[in-house]
């Protein structure tokens, strides 16, 4: 009993020291501190950009942006990192508004393989945030935890997991009658996904997905889906390629058209009414080009494919100069990973502006986001996404593929 008291007594005595040295931790907790000196810093898209100011980032947000190049703000107690970028051109971190990293063929494994390679590909060409619009089992979701908890290495990643469909679609989550509609939209929510994404025509790859294409759904079963949706304030994305479908589902409140390859005039006003965006995905043309040049497909699917490398350029500049408000998003998993930037790419090609192009994967994918407040600026309180860049964007557009340098949330994942 004796022992056993003293026992007792040294363990206070440890403890008490302890505390001691932590208290003495405390005291003295040293403040860390990134600097970036930014050669020519494009702080928002679409203004001018300002040259030699330092970014100061604490906590992995922006603490402030001073004039020229200091080594310290002035915080006591702290250590500071200065980040050399003098000669490069800095601005936030881009954004893919269309992807699918975790999906495809093969099973579950395979998603997940994937889903870390794609993302870390994804993240190194400058891209910090992705909407991934459709993926084949809740793998995508699980990703999205791994890399928010730092165990893989990706963008920060809004899911829509499985997309809801009419039903037939391997792995598509179905959708027949209000009851089954309202059922998988809530089945979906509660299994993760922030974004819903419905097939509200069939795939591109279809002859059926042609101008005069026919929807997929009733009026009363994208009214379920949206409503449910609404419940939860999750925002809903429709997949439509004819002028019907995007007609439809412009009529129950989606946030996003994606493809949009015959909208009309009556859905663009509509969309500018309603505060819609328009993903076109011209990307895709990339791979469309390539498939009419083989010309290994059907004399059907040439004639289809021509149809959308005829109609979709076009109808994306003109949806730009009514006022469409556009995201950059290369449905990237039917293109390449990691290739991000070709979607910014081909906006400038179409005739749009650089800066606006930049602007469409920066400061207008934060809006359809709804997460204005957080990323796509270099401003005070921003998450310090943050990217260089050897040349001049604004200039030279395919400079954006010189990304030297990637920062997420305050944290270096490329120099
Ligand atoms: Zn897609």
């Amino acid at each position: 009993m004796k022992n056993l008291f003293k026992l007792f007594a040294m363990f206070i005595v440890f403890s008490s020291v302890a505390f001691a040295q932590e208290d003495e931790g405390e005291e003295t907790e040293i403040k860390e501190i990134t600097i970036i000196h930014a050669g020519t810093l494009l702080a928002v898209a679409g203004n001018d950009p300002v040259q030699e100011k330092s970014i100061i980032i604490e906590d992995g947000k922006i603490k402030s942006v001073k004039d020229g190049y200091i080594d310290n703000d002035g915080t006591e107690d702290a250590e500071f990192t200065i980040i050399d970028m003098s000669d490069k051109f800095v601005m936030a971190g881009m954004m893919d508004m269309h992807v699918h990293l975790a999906s495809g063929s093969g099973n579950s494994a395979d998603y997940a393989i994937k889903g870390v390679i794609n993302s870390y590909k994804t993240l190194m060409a400058g891209f910090t945030t992705v909407r991934d619009l459709g993926a084949s089992d809740d793998t995508i979701f699980k990703l999205r935890k791994a890399i928010n908890d730092g165990d893989v290495i990706g963008p920060r990643i809004y899911a829509a997991g499985n997309i809801i469909g009419v039903g037939g679609r391997t792995n598509g989550k179905e959708c027949n009658g209000i009851e089954s509609c309202r059922k998988t939209t809530r089945d979906m929510i509660r299994g993760g996904a922030d974004w819903i994404k419905i097939y509200s025509s069939c795939s591109g790859s279809q002859l059926c997905s042609n101008e005069d294409g026919s929807p997929m759904f009733f009026d009363d079963e994208i009214t379920a889906i949206t409503e449910v949706a609404k419940k939860y304030n999750i925002k809903v994305a429709a997949h439509s390629h004819p002028r019907d479908s995007a007609l439809q589902v412009l009529k129950y409140g989606v946030k996003s058209i994606e493809h949009g390859s015959f909208i009309n005039e009556d859905a663009m006003d509509t969309m500018i009414a309603d505060d819609v965006y328009y993903v076109p995905t011209v990307s895709v043309m990339d791979m469309l080009e390539e498939v009419v040049e083989k010309g290994e497909v059907s004399e059907e699917m040439l004639i289809h494919d021509q149809s959308f490398l005829d109609n979709n350029p076009p109808k994306i500049f003109e949806a730009y100069k009514r006022g469409v408000k556009i995201a950059t998003g290369t449905d990237a998993g039917v293109v390449p990973h990691g290739k991000n930037y070709r979607e910014v790419e081909r906006f400038v090609e179409l005739g749009i502006p650089n800066s606006d192009a930049l602007k469409m994967t920066t400061v207008n994918a934060a809006d359809l986001l709804d997460k204005s407040d957080e990323i796509g600026t270099i401003e005070v309180g921003k998450k310090a996404d943050i990217i260089a860049i050897d040349g001049n964007p604004l200039e030279t557009i395919e400079d954006i593929r010189n990304v030297v340098f990637v920062m997420k949330e305050g944290t270096v994942y490329k120099d």
